[in-house]
């Protein structure tokens, strides 16, 4: 089968994605807790884990035992700190530099990982851009295309090259935002895609049940990472970033990596198709 047309990188924003090395302050990646082996001898692939959320997702699972393979776009000084911080928690690192809207690209990642290590049992699903715009006649055709390339389409490849090596209790977890469930008046597309990989978690969920794979979703409010500092919130927002939620304040990173290890484990063995919400307070329904 063709590929599907790529979509080069658009240059509405040139600083993204964002070099989380440039950040000040440093978002707060590590875990609070000494592990407890809830993913012993597992393994994950992890998309957009150089910075992050996906740092902070990463550092936790090794920390639970899991090795981990990162994916990320081009920040390899930021990717390369990650394997670091994997290896200072006793496990091991791939690195995976690419876009993921290049189908073979996911193909290569799941198969090297699997070739590796043997197994795959946690895929998650957190690689994303966005691009602010007032007004809807602002979206090119590049930017609504590149969106949705790397904000779900890239989900679909990686879950389709991931298919045939997971088995019962193996467990997908993808990135949605509350930007999907409270509307974003400037994120037209980049909220859109949050809409499609809510719809795509459940449907998947439903799709695998019976093979026992479990598929959920996080949806984090407003998170202090590279992505809105370096292009994704125009700069006169960032000033009040995160002061709207009711706790009145950005989260970080670690607030959210948690999440991600609750539907990762057999902690969460009763859920699937289910979002969970770190986003200070916003009441959301589903
Ligand atoms: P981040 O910039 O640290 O992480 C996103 C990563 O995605 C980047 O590091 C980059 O390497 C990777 N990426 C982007 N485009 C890619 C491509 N085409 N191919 C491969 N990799 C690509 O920012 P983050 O805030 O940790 O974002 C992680 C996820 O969280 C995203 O899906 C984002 O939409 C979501 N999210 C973030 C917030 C927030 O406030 N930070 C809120 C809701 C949802
Ligand atoms: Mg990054």
């Amino acid at each position: 089968m063709a590929d599907a047309k790529f979509v080069e990188k658009v240059d509405e924003e040139p600083g993204l994605p964002g070099k989380e090395a440039n950040l000040d302050p440093t978002p707060e990646y590590m875990p609070r807790y000494p592990g407890s082996g809830r993913l012993k001898d597992k393994v994950a692939i992890i998309t957009g884990a150089d910075s992050g959320i996906g740092r902070a997702v990463a550092i936790l699972f090794a920390r639970e035992g899991a090795k981990v393979a990162i994916s990320y776009l081009s920040e390899d000084e930021d990717a390369k700190k990650t394997a670091r911080l994997v290896e200072d928690e006793g496990s091991e690192a791939l690195l995976f530099a690419g876009d993921l809207g290049h189908k073979d690209l996911c193909e290569r990642i799941v198969a090297e990982t699997v070739a590796k290590w043997g197994r795959l049992d946690v895929l998650v699903n957190d690689a994303g851009e966005q691009h602010p715009d007032k007004n809807i006649t602002d979206i090119t055709p590049e930017q609504l295309q590149r969106t949705f390339q790397t904000n779900i389409f890239a989900q679909f490849y990686m879950v389709q090259a991931a298919r045939p090596h997971l088995k019962k209790g193996a467990a997908i977890i993808n990135t949605t935002s509350v930007t999907m469930y409270k509307g974003s008046p400037g994120l037209l597309d980049y909220s859109a895609t949050k809409g499609a990989i809510t719809a795509f978690t459940r449907s998947l969920s439903g799709n695998l049940v019976e093979d026992g794979i479990r598929v959920n979703a996080v949806a984090p409010g407003p998170i202090w990472t590279p992505l809105n500092p370096a292009g994704g919130s125009p700069p006169e927002k960032m000033e009040h970033f995160g002061e709207s939620v009711p706790m009145g304040r950005p989260g970080q990173p670690n607030e959210v990596a948690p999440a991600y290890l609750f539907l990762a484990c057999a902690d969460s063995s009763y859920m699937t198709g289910q979002v969970l919400h770190p986003n200070g307070g916003s009441v959301v329904n589903g």
